[in-house]
């Protein structure tokens, strides 16, 4: 171990002056004492080790409190825990001895810190749930983020000393997720260093290149720019304006990812010219007043582009940002946009919040301030949870990468939502029980469905019933995470809800039968009512859609329900014993299965009451706990309820047309009535079309006649050609097929 030498101590030394020098808001002599003493203590702990770059370690932790205190604006706790932030993840002190010796509250920042170091090593899904956990770090001090950030800028600015896989590792978590949250914080000038020093490292050519045409641009660039702004400049004075105009440099990362997403190239993008006016406002005119009297000056010289006008004064950005940005129409024939900001807009703009501290007091109703939101929105997610951590990654990085929109409420009030968001994100936005109960939108004035893509200064009003409940649909509308958290916990609860209901209710009447529930039991009670499943059992009793008066009959009755059998012979499937029929061999759900040949050995399956498919039709197969298959339509309703929820237990089903099976079918018939047209009909359809008639159902009123018949088909060929020979019977009007028969008279 190598100690400091004479030179190195002077170096940190001065390092360290320079630090106290730079903690403007630091000036109590107590917050001094502080300081010193935690320099002390990192610089004892950190003696004799050094960074890959050879420099005594301490010099990272005196740079990053530097950050903290110059670049972002904090104060000296923040100070003392950037100088800490190592010492208990890489030395012998613990956060006990740092309580011990700075307090609970410091020792609580650093502890979050020491957490959440090292959290993008592991996989993927590791570092989606670590992320996590820096948020939830983040809702208890946002500190620990901010000094976080500070470290990881003054590691990216020292990375040239790291080797390149390690190199590229830490850049590429840089541009993904450190980025995104400075900007989110509206720290704009250290997002821009990071996206830079991250493209410099993930593309060296890229970056270079870049760089060096900005280089060669530059004086050309300049010239145009005073060419510009000398006139702007005359007026700006001749109306005692105090202020500094500046031609805005793009920084290399913006100038590459416009090339990229516009698919331009490099002197499109630079030849577009942006100027920034910063004006030290009149001490009673209001800030807004004044950057609209600029405003006007300006484009009193040069032409405005109308559709280019951002009021970002009237509506500051989520992130706290104001300016008022136009794009005016320069000299040289081109468009040049024209930034306007008060002093302390600008310094909001390049310091982020942590600027609204030192104007803290200018404006006291913005207490409230975007940030809180953010952090508001950010415990939101963190409060509802996604199962899988991964999906909860992406759902926020989709928050930090969109940009905002700006709606308003019926009554003013703004709310900011990502890009894409629809009616029902803001339904729920302005309350779970709003989107809980929503069934459409006015958007400025005109009704939308719950699915309209809002736009920004849109105003919302959200139309609620009472009875109106969350669907599985409405997830497709749902684009927040906000959102898709509430209505996936509806569903869950009202489904959990109706199924221990249900539960409850059956249970008690077996008990009052004296019959314990066993699995005979509902291997009865499933095919009796018709349901697959025991929760769907459930579910239905829960919702009142099954009643249980007929239970003990159903018990009696033999182990399996007469329509099951009924189906089975009329599919000419065997009715094999239980034993047997338990016994059947495990289903391949890989492989469609063949409908249509059950004499063999094959699985036994029957037709679902709900759509009554028959060979022809396109189906599905549900595969019972039983192992039964049930066919249904693809496009009946039930089915795709189904496949929603057991999409692990569908398989694909064909028809086999190698044999002339029966199936059921009924066709819906109405028309005039005249005397002998019944007996016309049954004629047509027993002698001359040869087909067996099950049942026959029909009521005349008024002159018209209408009903159903339920017969015997092969497929539906043999169907469509009955329902066309049935339609020219006289006096006949309508003829169709019905899917669902409601009546099941003729099955018992
Ligand atoms: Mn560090």
């Amino acid at each position: 171990m190598s100690f400091q030498t004479e030179e190195e101590k002077q170096v940190i030394q001065s390092h360290f002056d320079d630090l106290l020098r730079s903690c403007t808001r630091c000036n109590s002599l107590e917050d001094r004492d502080l300081i010193i003493k935690a320099f002390n203590l990192a610089n004892e702990a950190h003696m004799g080790v050094r960074r890959k770059s050879g420099e005594p370690y301490i010099l990272h932790p005196i740079a990053v409190a530097k950050i903290v205190t110059s670049e972002i604006g904090l104060g000296a706790k923040a100070v003392v825990c950037a100088l800490l932030h190592d010492v208990v993840e890489d030395t012998d002190y613990t956060i006990e001895d740092i309580e011990r010796i700075f307090g609970k509250k410091i020792a609580s920042i650093i502890d979050g810190l020491t957490k959440i170091t090292d959290v993008f090593d592991a996989n993927s899904t590791i570092q989606a749930e670590n992320f996590r956990k820096i948020l939830l770090t983040l809702a208890d001090d946002i500190r620990v983020i901010l000094i976080k950030l500070a470290d990881r800028l003054h590691n990216m600015r020292t990375l040239e000393s790291l080797p390149a896989t390690k190199q590229m590792k830490i850049a590429s978590e840089t541009i993904y997720l450190y980025a995104p949250l400075a900007h989110r914080l509206g720290l704009y000038a250290i997002k821009t260093e990071l996206e830079d020093l991250s493209l410099k490292y993930r593309y060296p050519q890229v970056y270079e290149e870049i760089k060096s045409k900005i280089v060669d641009n530059e004086k050309h660039r300049v010239q145009l720019i005073n060419h510009f702004s000398l006139p702007i400049i005359q007026k700006l004075e001749e109306n005692n304006i105090d202020f500094e105009i500046s031609g805005r440099t793009k920084s290399v990362y913006s100038i590459w990812k416009k090339m990229q997403t516009k698919n331009v190239s490099f002197e499109e993008i630079y030849d577009l010219l942006a100027v920034r006016i910063v004006f030290n406002p009149y001490l009673h005119i209001p800030e807004k007043t004044q950057c609209w009297h600029i405003y006007s000056i300006i484009t009193d010289i040069y032409k405005p582009k109308p559709d280019r006008l951002r009021d970002w004064v009237s509506t500051p950005k989520a992130n706290g940002y104001e300016a008022l940005h136009c794009t005016v129409m320069g000299p040289d024939g081109k468009w040049v946009e024209v930034q306007i900001r008060s002093r302390r807009m600008d310094d909001i703009a390049e310091r982020g919040f942590a600027a609204h501290w030192k104007y803290k007091d200018m404006d006291a109703s913005s207490q409230e301030n975007e940030l809180d939101k953010w952090i508001r929105r950010v415990r939101d997610m963190l409060e509802n949870p996604q199962e899988n951590a991964l999906e909860f990654l992406d759902e926020f990085k989709l928050n930090l990468f969109t940009s905002e929109i700006i709606v308003f409420t019926p009554k003013g009030e703004t709310r900011s939502l990502p890009k894409g968001a629809t009616a029902l994100d803001f339904a729920y936005e302005i309350h779970t029980e709003v989107g809980n109960m929503a069934i459409g939108a006015k958007v400025n004035h005109k009704l939308v469905p719950l699915s309209h893509v809002l736009n920004t200064g849109d105003q919302i009003e959200v139309i609620t019933a009472a009875s109106q409940k969350p669907t599985w649909e409405l997830l497709n509308f749902a684009t927040t995470a906000k959102a898709k958290a509430a209505i996936k916990n509806a569903l869950k609860g009202e489904v959990k809800n109706r199924i221990e209901r249900g539960q409850k209710i059956l249970e008690d009447k077996l008990q009052e039968l004296g019959i314990q529930p066993s699995a005979r039991v509902f291997k009865k009670i499933l095919p009796a009512y018709e349901v697959l499943s025991k929760d769907e059992l459930y579910a239905k009793i829960g919702a009142g859609l099954i009643n249980l008066e007929n239970l003990k009959r159903i018990l009696k009755k033999d182990s399996q329900s007469k329509w099951i059998k009924y189906w089975k012979l009329q599919l000419g499937m065997k009715t094999k014993p239980e034993s047997e029929f338990e016994a059947s061999s495990k289903l391949d759900l890989r492989k469609p299965i063949i409908l249509g040949e059950a004499d063999d050995d094959k699985q036994p399956y029957i037709v679902a009451q709900c759509c009554n498919p028959i060979p022809g039709d396109e189906v599905i197969g549900y595969v019972t706990p039983d192992d039964v298959v049930v066919v249904h339509k693809a496009t009946c309703a039930e089915a795709v309820r189904i496949m929603a929820q057991h999409g692990d237990k569908i398989v694909s089903a064909k028809w086999t047309t190698q044999k002339a099976l029966s199936f059921l079918a009924r066709i819906e018939v109405n028309g005039m009535d005249r005397i002998g047209i019944i007996n016309e009909l049954t004629r047509v359809i027993s002698e001359e079309l040869m087909v067996n008639i099950r049942k026959f159902y029909i009521e005349s009123h008024d002159g018209i006649f209408e009903g159903y018949i339920d017969l015997y088909v092969h497929d539906v060929a043999h169907l469509n050609n009955l329902i066309m020979n049935i339609i020219r019977v006289k006096g006949m009007e309508n003829v169709r097929r019905m899917d669902k028969f409601d009546d099941r008279q003729g099955f018992s």
